[in-house]
């Protein structure tokens, strides 16, 4: 099979020219005499390629002085659990507004070290939508809020650029911290909004095995919780983020991934390509006749993670087998929820939702 159309939630697509790129100096990287994969993180190469990657991150994200960048080894989860180790004294309140499965996993990871409130959660619904602001119970002595910018299972995104969606709320003097694995990069992001937005890699930044933490200098000056060394982010930041051996190899592609995103006009044109993408398979569903159907309160359905079902389940089977026949892969939902869902993140084209989209009318008009 040549490299299909590839539709999963992260790891996920990555560009092909920073797939052949990476290819390149897997063998060796510039005239270093060894591979990228070989080489210190303390040599001149690596430093090179670190400052590079936060330089281009910076100007990608129009990220402010005033905010650190941080490179972590890891997912998402381990910053779930990271933040409030950094930011919450022992036992402080911490509001968490849960749309969907990632919000209620980073609940988990905050537990055993916050008193922790449940602002607002759309779970009684199925989180097939996001609570009015108004209706979130905030606390006003909390060490933070957090949000999940994008339910990467479920499909529910805040839209604060979409008339009628659902914009981040105003926090005040909390800071606003934001789970952004499966949007970053994908539209501009008004950056001093938030306290903290962090990302796993694996969706829009590259590889899996690397996080991303930006971060509002002032709040490092926070206590947090007695924790060892490696998981404060003041003394990741004091080491440029390595503190121990970083991971090299999945630093280096995100950062192939990042030129690459700023040569292909930046956030701007993701946003559109996004809505673009988005549009049509939307509008493919919808105009289905409820041959599929997605459940999200339309004003805040995901432009990254489009989540859909078959009228019968019992076609899930033959709908995957005809995808993958026709160049389609990972478009099997969550076990969480079943039925489909086609993640389209920046390096999916047009051309690969429109294949979907033509594989989907084709589908119905043997099955329907
Ligand atoms: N948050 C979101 C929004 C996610 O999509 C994911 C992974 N799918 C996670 C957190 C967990 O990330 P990781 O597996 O990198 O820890």
């Amino acid at each position: 099979m040549a490299r299909a159309y590839n539709f999963s939630p992260g790891p996920a697509m990555l560009p092909e020219s920073v797939l052949l790129e990476a290819r390149a100096t897997m063998l060796e990287y510039g005239d270093a005499g060894a591979s990228i994969v070989e080489i210190s993180h303390r040599g001149a190469e690596f430093i090179d390629i670190a400052a590079r990657a936060e330089a281009d991150l910076r100007e990608l994200l129009a990220i402010p002085a005033d905010y650190a960048v941080l490179f972590l080894p890891g997912g998402a989860t381990t910053q779930q659990a990271l933040l409030p180790l950094n930011f919450a004294a022992p036992g402080q309140r911490a509001d968490y507004v849960l749309t969907g499965h990632w919000g209620a996993t980073a609940t988990r990871q905050a537990a055993p070290y916050v008193d922790l409130n449940v602002a607002a959660s759309s779970e009684a619904d199925g989180y097939r939508s996001i609570p009015p602001v108004d209706q979130w119970k905030l606390s006003k002595d909390a060490a933070y809020v957090h949000v999940t910018a994008n339910e990467t299972i479920h499909g529910v995104e805040f839209r604060p650029s979409k008339p009628g969606g659902h914009a981040f709320p105003d926090t005040g003097d909390v800071p606003l911290f934001a789970d952004f694995s499966s949007s970053i990069a994908s539209e501009p992001v008004d950056i001093p909004r938030f306290g903290a937005i962090y990302a796993g890699a694996q969706k829009n930044l590259g590889p899996v095995g690397i996080g991303v933490v930006i971060v509002r200098r002032d709040l490092l000056a926070r206590a947090g919780q007695p924790r060892a060394d490696i998981f404060d982010y003041r003394l990741q930041l004091a080491a440029d983020s390595m503190l121990n051996t970083p991971p090299t190899w999945n630093w280096y592609v995100a950062g192939l991934t990042f030129r690459w995103m700023l040569e292909q006009g930046g956030v701007e044109a993701f946003a559109r390509r996004s809505d673009d993408k988005a549009g049509l398979l939307y509008a493919a569903i919808d105009g289905s006749g409820g041959f599929y159907r997605n459940e999200v309160d339309r004003a805040v359905r995901s432009r990254m993670n489009v989540p859909f079902f078959l009228h019968d389940p019992a076609l899930d089977e033959a709908f995957l087998a005809q995808a993958r026949e026709a160049g389609l892969i990972g478009l099997k939902g969550h076990r969480v929820t079943g039925g489909m869902r086609a993640s389209i993140y920046n390096p999916m084209p047009l051309e690969g939702v429109q294949a979907l989209v033509d594989l989907m009318q084709d589908f119905q008009r043997r099955h329907g």
